[in-house]
């Protein structure tokens, strides 16, 4: 009979499953629940930080989200990337012809997306 041990062995060596920190919750995640369980693949990062937004009301640490927020309503929206940041401001604008401000830490002044006539 093999000995099977040696391939567990250099199976469990591979440990590079990513982290992420959030310093309000002072505590660090490891990435496997969103890997293992919601298949993220790539996308285990943005996952993890719109999970952590939608049940603490915060991002984790290193991730600076984009912001579109209208002028008109309470209503705020954080993406982790301009399309849907953008996406999400100019179907607001078209829907309810309201004036949205896109920020970002990347851009010096705000964006506006001004509702379309
Ligand atoms: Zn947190
Ligand atoms: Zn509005």
């Amino acid at each position: 009979m093999a000995d099977r041990r040696d391939i567990d062995n250099a199976r469990e060596k591979i440990d590079d499953t990513p982290t992420i920190a959030c310093s309000r919750c002072d505590r660090e995640w490891d990435l496997a629940y969103e890997l293992d369980e919601l298949h993220a693949g790539n996308g285990a990062l943005e996952q993890f930080a719109l999970d952590h937004r939608q049940h603490t009301g915060h991002f984790p640490d290193d991730v600076t989200p984009w912001l579109a927020e209208c002028r008109r309503c309470p209503d705020h929206e954080a993406f982790l990337s301009e399309r849907p940041a953008r996406r999400w401001a100019e179907t607001h604008a078209r829907h309810t012809r309201h004036r949205v401000v896109l920020q970002h830490a990347s851009i010096d002044e705000p964006l506006t997306v001004e509702p379309t006539k």
